[in-house]
């Protein structure tokens, strides 16, 4: 079986630093909006790019808690469309990559 305990630890820290990203963005959502009315724009335009990147950083959660499972379950590292091996230097670069190259449109 192969070790895939550094995919899975890189893949706990980018957790964890979504995480925190997240944690950052919601305060930033929820603060009070600036009574000045050119002012109040800036920040509606800033919001309306955190929610963008909110949405963004929670979709990759998703990702990478299923690349977790898949470690813990032995499928990791498997092409979810046809079964083979999806290469160790693909997964470097996309540790939450569920097909192989082949197969990846
Ligand atoms: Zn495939």
């Amino acid at each position: 079986m192969t070790d895939f305990s550094q995919f899975s630890e890189s893949l706990k820290a980018r957790l964890a630093a979504l995480e925190a990203r997240l944690v950052t963005l919601d305060a930033e959502t929820t603060q009070r909006l600036d009574t000045d009315s050119e002012e109040r724009a800036n920040e509606l335009e800033d919001l309306a790019t955190n929610e963008g990147l909110e949405t963004a950083a929670v979709s990759e959660l998703g990702q990478i808690r299923a690349a977790l499972d898949r470690i813990k379950d032995g499928s990791y590292g498997h092409c979810s469309k046809c079964g083979g091996r999806i290469a160790e230097a693909r997964l470097i670069a996309l540790p939450t990559a569920t097909t192989c190259i082949n197969c990846a449109t």
